[in-house]
């Protein structure tokens, strides 16, 4: 009676939201964090007061969020005189009571090329306001950044949402002050990204960019926001910025599709299934991850295993599936092969 009682208030506590749901495996000795690395307030050009974002994340099931206000875009300035850092000042007083992790950043918002840029995990956004593009980032880099090139195919830089990679882009690598590119923002996610973050070993980021109310952007269409699934050793923001910096993360557009290094996406999917062989050959899998998966034949037939679901997938001579919604890079999906 006492176990069914204590079972019956952690239920209610699931149900009203207490308690995050667990929604997708760790990996081994890696903890997975669920963390979106771009977003504005009314401090920029988004449409929220701080504190909403962090409430959002609570509800969305995020670990952590970055309030990336833009540097040179200032709309509502006139109304708020008090600096760059306010809005994250704001909003990581009350995340800490949320047990939500908030990190300082900013969004250098320039033309294309170089396009935007957010700068993660810094010290001062104030310090940052640097008319000439390289040495802003130097001092971006000299905080201690983590610098992420923005919706490199959006169109309002790129009208054919083609990704170009640039000369500047070039420096930024040879000089180790690029970590990471946008593979999912907002509605969009940009598959030619992957050429560049395969190419000069960058983390693939997913993120939401939100600048009105999250759950009218994104929940009305579509399960969750984009976000970015981090393995990292513990849930603190020194062990997201180590796992980033190493490149542990993948990251998972609106809709479901998902992309990153191929043994890290492996990896991934493998410890979301159950998988269970009959006698016949037949597959039985189970989904301990909230994130469906397409799993497809050699003959080309699709198999959808939905989130926390189940599927029956049939036998084949090779037991190679292709998993249609993880990309690993520019034009290949994930192979696996299944066994018990
Ligand atoms: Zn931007
Ligand atoms: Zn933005």
């Amino acid at each position: 009676m006492q176990n069914r009682s204590l079972l019956f208030i952690i239920m209610l506590l699931l149900f009203v939201g207490v308690i995050p749901a667990q929604t997708v495996p760790d990996l081994g000795e890696y903890k997975t964090l669920k963390c979106d690395f771009h977003m504005h307030t009314i401090y920029s050009d988004g449409l929220v007061w701080p504190t909403v974002r962090v409430d959002e994340a609570v509800r969305e099931g995020l670990d952590a969020i970055a309030i990336t206000d833009h540097l040179e875009y200032l709309p509502h300035k006139k109304y708020l005189p008090d600096g760059h850092n306010i809005s994250y000042e704001i909003a990581n007083k009350y995340a800490k009571k949320k047990n939500i992790i908030c990190i300082r950043g900013a969004e250098f918002t320039r033309w294309m090329p170089p396009g935007h840029f957010n700068a993660l995990f810094i010290q001062d956004a104030n310090k940052l306001i640097i008319k000439e593009f390289l040495p802003a980032i130097e001092e971006a880099i000299n905080q201690g950044a983590f610098i992420l090139w923005n919706h490199p195919g959006w169109i309002v830089h790129q009208p054919d949402k083609v990704v170009r990679w640039y000369d500047i882009h070039t420096t930024l690598v040879e000089r180790n002050w690029l970590h990471g590119i946008e593979f999912a923002n907002w509605h969009e996610y940009y598959p030619g990204v992957l050429k560049f973050t395969d190419k000069y070993n960058l983390a693939v980021i997913g993120n939401s960019d939100v600048h009105g109310v999250s759950s009218e952007v994104f929940l009305s269409q579509s399960d969750h926001r984009p976000f970015t699934l981090v393995f990292a050793t513990e849930r603190s923001e020194a062990a997201i910025k180590e796992a980033l910096f190493a490149g542990r993360c993948i990251a998972v557009a609106e809709k479901d599709i998902l992309a990153g290094p191929k043994d890290l996406t492996n990896r991934f999917v493998k410890a979301c299934l159950e998988v269970q062989v009959s006698n016949n050959g037949d597959i039985f899998l189970t989904n301990r991850s909230d994130l469906p998966f397409i799993f497809m034949s050699s003959n080309q037939k699709e198999y959808l295993l939905p989130k926390s679901g189940t599927v029956n997938l049939p036998k084949q001579n090779e037991n190679v599936w292709t998993i249609k919604n993880v990309l690993v890079d520019n034009n290949n999906y994930l192979t696996l092969t299944l066994e018990k």
